[in-house]
């Protein structure tokens, strides 16, 4: 009788998965993936241009950004690395993990921070449930062990949602995410690199720096894979020190 009554949460839980790998079966043969570059069925993102993005050059570009002792990104967000950002956020593409992460590595390695940790910009509990992962906290995690550095995700939280940052204009942005982060005590005194996927007007990667210092962190810096080449004059209009130009 314990033995029927142990299995059945068992037999429900297999019965559950199996209806979801059914779900997405037909979905995808309904719907089937398509690489998010090049447009190929069947690949969120296609082996050529994996291959294409690997080849892809870093394009460094540093970013001022009062708050920050250092910001930089490898990258314009345009064309396929647009694409690669785009198809590991929202689309599944987790393998595209290893070639964006590779170009942190290659980006950090051209500066002379000093860093203690890394610690990827949060989502809100809600999103990432959502969305099944924090992209920023994979990218985070990769580059950790590649510079072996630790990656300490629980030193900085999104308390409230902020909704999608992408969707506000410059101008609304630094209100959108005024108060969203809190850091917690372990930073005091340490140097953290902030991982993100885009940089765009820096509304974000400000509001988590300033959470780290108000817990006495010793310096922060930014990385991200990529940046908008046209944002520069919207930005600058910005009042808290954005000079962004390539
Ligand atoms: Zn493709």
């Amino acid at each position: 009788m314990t033995q029927q009554t142990a299995s059945a949460p068992n037999l429900l839980a297999k019965v559950d998965t199996f209806a979801a790998f059914v779900c997405d079966w037909l979905t995808d043969l309904v719907f089937p993936p398509r690489c998010g570059n090049c447009g190929r069925v069947d690949h969120r993102f296609c082996a050529a241009c994996h291959d294409q993005l690997v080849s892809l050059p870093l394009e460094l570009k540093s970013i001022s950004l009062n708050s920050l002792d250092g910001l930089c990104a490898t990258g314009k967000q345009q064309g396929i690395l647009a694409a690669a950002v785009k198809s590991f956020k929202y689309y599944d593409a987790l393998a595209l993990c290893d070639p964006l992460a590779a170009r942190l590595v290659a980006g950090l390695d051209q500066q002379d921070w000093p860093i203690d940790a890394i610690v990827p910009v949060p989502l809100h509990a809600d999103r990432e449930l959502e969305r099944g992962y924090n992209q920023s906290d994979l990218l985070g995690q990769q580059l950790a062990r590649a510079i072996n550095v630790p990656c300490q995700p629980a030193w900085l939280a999104r308390i409230r949602g902020t909704g999608q940052q992408a969707q506000l204009a410059a101008s609304e942005r630094l209100d959108n995410v005024a108060g969203a982060f809190k850091a917690n005590a372990d930073v005091h005194g340490k140097s953290v690199l902030l991982i993100d996927d885009v940089v765009t007007t820096g509304s974000t990667l400000r509001e988590c720096a300033l959470a780290l210092r108000a817990q006495d962190a010793k310096a922060v810096y930014g990385i991200a894979v990529s940046s908008p080449q046209n944002l520069s004059l919207t930005a600058r209009r910005t009042s808290y020190g954005y000079q962004h130009s390539w």
